[in-house]
Parts: structure tokens; sequence; C-alpha cells
């Protein structure tokens, strides 16, 4: 695909993918030319796709990012979840050497001291070992979900990244968190036992905590920051973070 045929791809995409249900969505993208590439954090709605690629054989590949902080619930699902779907889940990492310079600036938990540096650990965890599991794929699938916060309220179907030149797929854009307990329900979905302790959203354990009830379902994500649209960055724009580069760390 072209630079342009991947803008009028993703155009055509998000007109298409709302009339279709999530084995339709997902097959429509298996179908598209050049790699599919889903990024599961092993959330709940990430599970609900990796179950749908399994159980129909869709050609998307599977990743997840092994930040090294993740909470050992998250770590043991990858395996559970393979043997469940008969897929392999493609593990990427950190580069050591990244860490280690992170931690002799910042701390090793330097993430609690500024928005810089915790943009800065998850550069090095995340949007790195991110950039690797996308090289060279044309569509990126995610799980994001308009309800999910205020800040992905207009998350589309799909749309062109211009940063990462390909288009992204969001097939579960307008699934309410019913629909999700739903599918997993009936169809025997592996999940994080951490969602039944409070953690509807669950991302690396320094950095995530249980919810109140009434609370929004990321108030547990980088709790002690008081922006609320905090992200990590994966989907959002380098240019809207401004202390996430290679420079900060
Ligand atoms: S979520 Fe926390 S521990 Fe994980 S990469 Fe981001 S700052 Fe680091």
């Amino acid at each position: 695909m072209t630079f342009h045929s991947r803008q009028d791809t993703a155009a055509a995409l998000d007109a298409q993918l709302g009339e279709l249900d999530l084995a339709g969505r997902l097959a429509l993208v298996a179908g598209l030319s050049g790699r599919a590439v889903f990024t599961t954090s092993l959330g709940i709605e990430d599970q609900v796709i990796t179950a749908a690629i399994g159980l129909d054989r869709l050609d998307i590949e599977v990743s997840t990012l092994e930040t090294g902080r993740l909470f050992q619930e998250t770590v043991d699902l990858i395996g559970e979840t393979e043997e469940r779907f008969g897929l392999a889940i493609r593990r990427f990492r950190p580069d050591p050497a990244d860490v280690e310079d992170f931690a002799a600036k910042y701390g090793i938990n330097g993430f609690y001291e500024s928005v810089e540096a915790r943009h800065a650990c998850c550069h090095v965890r995340k949007i790195v070992p991110l950039g690797k599991a996308l090289e060279g794929a044309s569509v990126w699938v995610t799980g994001l979900r308009r309800s999910q916060s205020g800040n992905r309220a207009n998350t589309p179907f799909a749309e062109y990244d211009a940063e990462r030149n390909l288009i992204k797929v969001n097939p579960l854009a307008d699934w309410s968190i019913d629909d999700i307990n739903a599918f997993v329900e009936a169809e025997s979905v592996p999940i994080n036992p951490l969602h039944a302790r409070g953690y509807p959203s669950i991302g690396c354990e320094p950095c995530t905590r249980a919810i109140k009830p009434g609370e929004p379902e990321r108030a547990g994500r980088w709790w002690w920051e008081n922006d609320e649209k905090r992200e990590c960055g994966l989907h959002v724009p380098d240019a809207a973070i401004p202390s996430l580069n290679s420079s900060s760390l």
C-alpha cells in the first residue's frame, strides 16, 4: 500500500466496519494486503480480540509489550491465552541498555517524580518496543473503546496513523463493557484475575491501582497525575507528549 492508498483505505474501512460484527470486522482487516498486527495488553477487551482472531484462525499477528514491570497475573495470562486459542503471542521487551540509562537518570521508579520521567519510562519500556512490533506492518489493530475514557470518546473504527504510516483499526470502538463481558462469558475467554479485584484497566504494576466504585475505568492508571487525559503515549502522537523522545532519557 502506498502513502495515499493507506489514507484512502483507512477512510473506506472506517465507513465499512461499523456495519459488521466483530468477526466480520477482523476478517475484513485480515484480508487487506500487507501485515496486520494486533498489540494486546492482555486486558479484557484485548482478550476478546485475541479470542476472535484465534477462533477464526485469522491472519493477524498477535504481539504484546512485556515491559518488565507487568503484574505476574498478566505474564501468566500470556501463556494461558496462547494455549486456549492455539496461537503464538510475540513478546517485545525493552532494550536493557535503555532501561539502565533511564534508571541512571531518574531512578528505576523515577516515574512517580515527574510527568517527564513517566513519559521517559513509557518510552523505553513501551514506545520503543511498540515500534519494533509494528515494523513493516500496514495495519495496527487495537482494543480501544470509546467508553473507556473521555479521551477515547471519539475513537474511530479506522484511521490513518501518519506518524507510523499505517492504518489503525479499533474493532471494538463501539463496544460497551457489557458487550465485552457477554463475549467473554459466551466464549469462555480467559481474563486477568485482577479485573475481579477492582482493576478494569491493567498496565504496569507500579502504575496501576484498583479503582473505587463510581470512578472512571482508567482512573487507576498513573493515578498520582492530575491530567485527566493521561496516556502512556501508545495511542497519542509524539507531538502531544512534549517529553516523549529519546533526548529526555
Ligand atoms: S506504565 Fe509505569 S512502569 Fe510501565 S512503562 Fe509506563 S511509567 Fe514505566
